[in-house]
């Protein structure tokens, strides 16, 4: 395995291709496979729950998910085919760093797609993992979440003092508003 290269909205080269419609995987190759588990190694060197091949400049339809304590998911072609309720909450991701949005999703969604092994499965997600999967193959058609986010938090590179004892040791920065 292998890290690779997570693109970067900040770099215009790398933000161009983060906004491309990947294409389907006709055939899930040994080839798909390497791309999954490098890009399954990139994901947890960068201490993140999922990652989308356009992330590392592939534009194939392929995600890889892993919510804490919960199993490695690989999906190829995934398509969403069911939405249920609607949850508001925090969101980043690996290509936008220091950043964080507060984003609308559906709480649960069940998508189908297929394995690496180039089976069909179906997963249903709800809370983390249904942002996740929302997250991930909005990446597939070139959407990144600062597109939905109806704010925006700017987070520091260092962290910062806590202001007293009730603000969390998080690297909070400001809140702005996105236009
Ligand atoms: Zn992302």
């Amino acid at each position: 395995m292998a890290i690779l290269h997570i693109y970067d909205v900040n770099v215009p080269e790398e933000e161009a291709l983060l906004k491309k419609h990947s294409r389907p995987v006709e055939a899930v190759t040994p080839r798909i496979k390497t791309l999954l588990d490098d890009m399954y190694e990139t994901m947890l060197d960068a201490a993140g729950v999922g990652l989308a091949a356009p992330q590392v400049g592939v534009l194939r339809r392929v995600v890889v998910i892993q919510i804490p304590d919960e199993k490695r998911i690989n999906l190829i072609n995934p398509v969403v085919v069911s939405k249920e309720g609607e949850q508001t909450g925090e969101e980043g991701c690996l290509s936008v760093p220091m950043l964080a949005g507060i984003v609308t999703r559906p709480m649960k969604v069940k998508v189908e797609a297929l394995d690496e092994n180039g089976q069909p499965v179906a997963v249903e997600g709800e809370g983390l993992l249904a942002r996740a999967l929302c997250h991930e193959i909005d990446h597939l058609d070139g959407v990144i979440y600062t597109d939905l986010a109806t704010e925006m938090i700017e987070y520091s590179s260092e962290p910062e003092e806590p202001q007293d004892a009730e603000e969390p040791a998080r690297r909070k920065k400001n809140r702005r508003k996105q236009h």
